[in-house]
């Protein structure tokens, strides 16, 4: 509000200093937890999707399949009430909660990149709304950082509307050369590659925070615990994610 109005202020401190991990970018840290609860004897079952969640009993049955007495949740709320066949107002009422889906256009440059990290486009002529220089977070984000560069470009899309992924490309292209940020002729683009999360940004509209104050409601009421950006539809970034993971396997453990 402040900085709206015009009057200098420092905003969000922990999002203009922060570590970033000096290999292997952001996934590092999620690789370096994983290590650490393997070593622990966490199995870990990937590339299934909740499609049933059932209470047979004391037990949960996760599609027919997975047995447990404790159930953590950190898929989308909206897909976790479907999976339990709640109710239908509680289906329907699951509808109401907003978010933004996200594209993010990765563009592999030849050439030093200029001293910047992060820059915000308020351009409504420009599809993205915020590019990086990736490459300058750590020297090792790229095969050599006195001669190659890297940026990514994200544009928040509407969930209703249908991703063109050729054209979200090409538009991110095009806003760089509008902007000045690569030539004209693109000579120096080594490649793209495009990534869309459907799932990228929770919207606290009244609407959404109705709906999920109700159903946070049906969920203690199940027993399942939620946790997470999306587990909890709450716009939660990876600290705050860490830390509440922290406290909620300490409540479990301490019962
Ligand atoms: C583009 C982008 C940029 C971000 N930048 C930052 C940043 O700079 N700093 C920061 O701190 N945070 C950032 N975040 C947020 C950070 O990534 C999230 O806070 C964090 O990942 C949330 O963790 P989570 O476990 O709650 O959810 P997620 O990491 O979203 O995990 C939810 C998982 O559930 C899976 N899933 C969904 N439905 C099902 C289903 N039916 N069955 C099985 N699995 C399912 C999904 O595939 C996903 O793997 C960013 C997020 C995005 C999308």
């Amino acid at each position: 509000m402040r900085s709206g109005a015009g009057v200098p202020t420092e905003g969000y401190r922990e999002q203009a200093i922060f570590y970033y991990p000096l290999r292997g970018g952001v996934q590092a840290l999620y690789d370096s937890v994983l290590e650490k609860v393997s070593s622990m004897g966490l199995r870990l079952v990937r590339g299934i999707e909740v499609r049933e969640v059932r209470r047979v009993e004391d037990r949960w049955i996760v599609n027919g399949v997975f047995e447990g007495r404790k159930l953590i949740s950190t898929i989308p709320l909206n897909e976790l009430v479907e999976a339990m066949a709640a109710q239908e107002d509680i289906v329907k009422i699951a509808k109401h909660l907003d978010y933004n889906s996200l594209a993010v256009v990765g563009v592999a440059l030849e050439g030093k990149a200029p001293d910047m990290h992060w820059v915000y486009v308020p351009d409504r002529s420009i599809a993205f709304h915020r590019y990086s220089w990736i490459s300058n977070y750590s020297p090792y984000n790229t095969p050599d950082p006195n001669r190659y560069s890297s940026i990514l470009v994200e544009i928040s899309i509407p969930p209703a509307i249908e991703v063109n992924p050729e054209r979200l490309v090409e538009e991110s292209l095009e806003g760089l050369k509008k902007l000045g940020v690569i030539s004209e002729s693109g000579g120096e683009i080594l490649f793209s590659k495009l990534w869309v999360h459907r799932y990228a940004y929770p919207l606290h509209t009244i609407q959404s925070n109705k709906a999920r104050e109700r159903l946070m409601e049906f969920i203690r009421e199940s027993g399942v615990m939620v946790l997470g950006r999306w587990g909890t539809w709450r716009y939660l970034n990876t600290d705050k994610i860490l830390e509440e993971s922290l406290r909620l396997v300490t409540n479990i453990n301490s019962r």
